[in-house]
């Protein structure tokens, strides 16, 4: 990313690092060494100016872990999880947490679901697509069809993971608009734009845009119709990165999983409410069946090969080996207590927020922990821009985005809430947030807009929403 602003081309150390003065220069390569202290110092000091990562409601991303996980993630990075052959037991910790989900999720045969650890959903989601697009490819070439042109159905609130996916795999995408007061797909919707080179319909569970869940039965339910009507048999990949962790343990009488037989494959990411550092997600197939042989690759494992899909290769084995121990340290009941509360807070800070006055709520976090509002109608003086903003002076990031086809009238606040966010500090944002509206209030007119804010690139291009202006 290049700064706006002219930069020094050396760094400025603290005299105080260094006994003779030091020419480092910023970004060429160094001609020489450093005394590792000195190294050490300059790079810990120009990070302590990112932000408070606690203070971060753009991010579903895990930003505090047990420090018993942080040891083990020490312990275990200098692993790579490609060889299997030489750590097995890390190996292992991987495909015991596939079976767990597979479990969690309800697979039917759970020893018998394929399924991996990636990099984060969107490494997850790219392989859940791959083997829809495989699938579709290897039955229109059995029944003698062209395989030329196949598409992918799916909201227009989907995560950029999609649009890449349809981009980089040659997949059309077919981008169910927002219409109204409907900020996801629908089962109606989704049909409607289906036809005999559709691979799949990916439906979310969780958006990000509100942290609204899409209908995941009722999608399935449709394409059962579908299929009587016209023989095109319609799988499902439910998109479950934040959902996936969060609906198994606060709503188990939803059935959007493995237990709805369209459904071929669920994604989840590791690091948001598996709660995680940053760098892992996971994908599991229901059965062998949704996914094709023809896309594995083997390894060797223990003196014989083993079968593998992923587009990486070497990753650290440390997220996994943390994955592994928050699934043993909390368990089910662990994990309930642990997003509910999430959810019990969100719920108090939609209800506080909407007591306010000038917000008009969109989601009070019924669903994802996730706190969606835009301006009431009569507030025209300033923007959700300049909320995000005076916020911001506080430390608090909150982003404020433009929502996609057809509402991108519509501009909204989200606040995620995580674990580690508690009612005391929702206590303390609902004062800044009071305490910032007398000024914005007492505006003529909005500062911001959408083009100044620009998060929609935040919320497009990962789920660290940080508006744009706070990366320089
Ligand atoms: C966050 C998110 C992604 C991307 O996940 P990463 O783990 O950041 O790669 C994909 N889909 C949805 C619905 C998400 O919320």
């Amino acid at each position: 990313m290049t700064l706006s602003r002219p930069r020094r081309p050396d760094l400025s150390v603290n005299p105080i690092f260094t006994r003779a003065p030091l020419r480092i220069p910023r970004d060429r390569f160094p001609a020489g060494e450093l005394d590792p202290a000195v190294a050490y110092q300059v790079v810990h000091d120009e990070l302590m100016l990112d932000g408070n990562p606690r203070l971060n409601l753009a991010t579903f991303v895990t930003t505090w872990m047990e420090p018993q996980a942080d040891r083990l993630m020490d312990e275990s990075r200098d692993k790579n999880l490609i060889d299997k052959d030489e750590y097995p037991h890390t190996a292992d910790l991987e495909s015991r947490c596939v079976r767990m989900l597979a479990d969690l999720w309800h697979a039917s045969d759970i020893d018998d679901a394929p399924g991996t650890s990636t990099t984060g959903s969107s490494e997850a989601c790219m392989l859940g697509g791959l083997a829809l697009k495989r699938r579709w490819q290897n039955a229109r070439r059995a029944a003698g069809k062209p395989t030329g042109r196949p598409n992918i159905v799916m909201g227009s609130n989907v995560q950029v993971c999609w649009e890449k996916f349809a981009n980089y795999w040659d997949v059309e995408p077919r981008l169910v608009p927002m219409e109204g007061e409907r900020f996801h797909l629908t089962a109606e919707e989704a049909v409607a734009r289906c036809d005999e080179n559709t691979i799949g319909v990916a439906t979310i569970l969780g958006s990000t845009f509100d942290g609204s869940y899409e209908p995941v039965l009722d999608i399935c339910t449709a394409l059962d119709r579908l299929q009587e009507r016209s023989g095109w048999d319609i799988p499902v990949h439910v998109d479950a990165a934040g959902g996936g962790m969060i609906a198994p343990f606060c709503d188990p009488e939803l059935v959007w999983d493995f237990r709805l037989p369209r459904v071929a494959s669920i994604n989840t990411s590791g690091h948001k409410y598996g709660l995680v550092y940053p760098g892992v997600g996971w994908v599991v197939w229901r059965d062998p069946d949704a996914l094709p042989s023809d896309l594995m690759l083997n390894v060797n494992y223990l003196g014989s090969q083993l079968p593998t899909f992923t587009l990486n290769f070497s990753r650290p084995g440390s997220q996994v080996v943390a994955q592994y121990y928050n699934f043993l340290r909390l368990g089910f009941e662990g994990y309930r207590r642990v997003q509910q509360y999430s959810r019990e807070v969100a719920r108090a800070l939609a209800i506080s927020i909407g007591e306010l006055g000038p917000f008009q709520m969109l989601t009070r976090g019924d669903e994802l922990p996730v706190v969606a509002f835009t301006l009431a109608q009569d507030v025209t003086n300033y923007s959700v821009f300049d909320v995000s903003s005076a916020l911001r002076e506080q430390g608090w990031l909150v982003p404020a985005y433009t929502f996609p086809d057809n509402r991108t009238d519509l501009a909204v606040l989200r606040i995620v809430v995580r674990n580690g966010f508690t009612h005391d500090l929702a206590d303390q944002f609902l004062r800044d947030l009071r305490d910032a509206l007398p000024l914005l209030q007492g505006q003529p007119a909005p500062l911001r807009g959408p083009e100044a804010g620009s998060f929609s690139h935040g919320i497009g291009s990962s789920d660290q929403a940080v508006p744009q202006e706070a990366r320089s």
